[in-house]
């Protein structure tokens, strides 16, 4: 079976390609050449041809929770945002903190995923912070990254063995950087509005210990870590004066980062409530400046789906996060290259790609001869409306709804399979 992709414009950095040409698709991987004769067409003229997007930061909620999403309905939000890769958060029921629940898991994504589905698991039994989860064997399993994610090891010294571990068998260790006295039971932004609401206010402190902590432990462990969902100016000033000296700390942005700020939670929106918390106007800011510089290198969604029921309740109640898979590319496009031009396209796609295939050592997020044939088609001008009802995931729990934005994938290919087509 052989795929032409015609008269695209090919953007695959890891190459050093940014021209208009054919993209040869021949047995599900990318071929040389473009003279051969295809089976089919598929007419790229306008659009962006890139390697398929990655996504490291997805809750798909299974096991245990399928009322909010199961790996079926991730992988097709999944597809539909464009991406061809997604990792897993760890924090399901059971938590992915054995060989045997990273090998369901793995086992259902090869039956019903339509992307490509990556565990990540524990770093802690249960994720409770108190005793090591199996990493090495987590690794073997199939596990690529460890993560506590939802939670945060305390126990400073129980995570330097966690990153032990974990650079004695080549994973990185994510972190979702909270600590737990500094934030108490913090459910906004300590600041404004958590004093004029009356809720618990969630400082920016609480997340730039632990990045700093991390800073530590990855310079003394000379391993990766990888600080999740950066929300707070410190943590950037704290990350660039790191990667300046060598120190193997990366950081992560998520969309509602830099398309909100605490503003959003002024009438008890419980869409607008995520850990760590939408932040002010500065932090925005510094986020923006760090992605600009290179001090935050990947961009991915913290897609968190929850069913309206458990949304729809007092905010200091109701669970943390949103979906993201639908409306991140998009949110991206408007918000970095589009309106403030804080970078260009090339790099939106590379934070997709490169940045996240180095740091998990995968062999995709390139258009290389003789790779799987996971390409993204984008349409950076199209504009469009967020429309939550027509989303593909389980889960609807989004504060975006009826916004207008430019940019969005339209073709999503796994293999050198359609595994998803904007309706026009
Ligand atoms: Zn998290």
């Amino acid at each position: 079976m052989t795929t032409r992709i015609r008269n695209g414009r090919i953007i695959d950095p890891a190459n050093d390609r940014d021209e208009i040409g054919d993209l040869l698709i021949v047995d599900g991987k990318i071929a040389d050449g473009i003279a051969r004769e295809a089976d089919e067409e598929i007419d790229a003229s306008g659009l962006i041809v890139a390697p398929g997007l990655i996504d490291i930061h997805v809750h798909l909620r299974e096991p245990g929770f399928g009322w909010k999403e199961t790996i079926e309905s991730g992988a097709r939000a999944a597809a539909a945002g464009g991406f061809t890769t997604i990792v897993c958060m760890p924090n399901t029921s059971p938590v992915a903190d054995s060989p045997s629940t990273i090998a369901w898991i793995k086992q259902r994504a090869a039956q019903v995923a339509s992307v490509n589905v990556l565990p990540s698991g524990a770093i802690s039994r249960n994720i409770a912070g108190e005793e090591l989860a199996p990493i090495a064997a987590l690794a073997q399993s199939g596990a690529v990254a460890v993560t506590d994610d939802g939670k945060c090891i305390q126990n400073h010294e129980l995570m330097r063995r966690a990153v032990e571990y974990a650079r004695m068998v080549g994973i990185p260790v994510l972190d979702h950087c909270q600590d737990y006295h500094l934030v108490g039971d913090g459910v906004v932004n300590e600041g404004r509005w958590s004093t004029s609401l009356g809720l618990p206010g969630w400082p920016c402190a609480g997340e730039e210990m632990i990045v700093m902590r991390n800073i530590l432990l990855a310079e003394l462990c000379d391993h990766d870590i990888h600080c999740q969902h950066v929300s707070c100016a410190g943590s950037v000033r704290l990350m660039r004066e790191a990667r300046a000296r060598g120190v193997k700390i990366t950081g992560e942005v998520c969309p509602h980062h830099i398309a909100l700020t605490d503003d959003a939670v002024r009438n008890f929106d419980t869409n607008a409530k995520m850990n760590p918390p939408l932040r002010s106007q500065q932090d925005r800011d510094a986020l923006i400046e760090g992605i600009a510089d290179g001090t935050l290198t990947i961009l991915a969604s913290d897609h968190a789906p929850h069913a309206t029921f458990e949304k729809e309740v007092e905010f200091d109640r109701a669970p943390f996060g949103i979906v993201g898979l639908e409306t991140e590319l998009g949110l991206f496009l408007d918000l970095l290259v589009h309106k403030p031009r804080a970078i260009d396209l090339p790099r939106v796609i590379e934070m997709f790609t490169v940045e996240p295939a180095k740091l998990l050592k995968l062999n995709s997020g390139a258009l290389s001869a003789g790779a799987p044939a996971d390409v993204t088609l984008i349409d950076p001008d199209l504009e469009w409306t967020v429309q939550p009802e027509r989303f593909h995931s389980a889960s609807r729990n989004t504060p975006f709804s009826g916004w207008q934005l430019k940019g969005r994938a339209v073709r999503t290919i796994v293999s050198g399979r359609t595994v998803w087509q904007l309706e026009r």
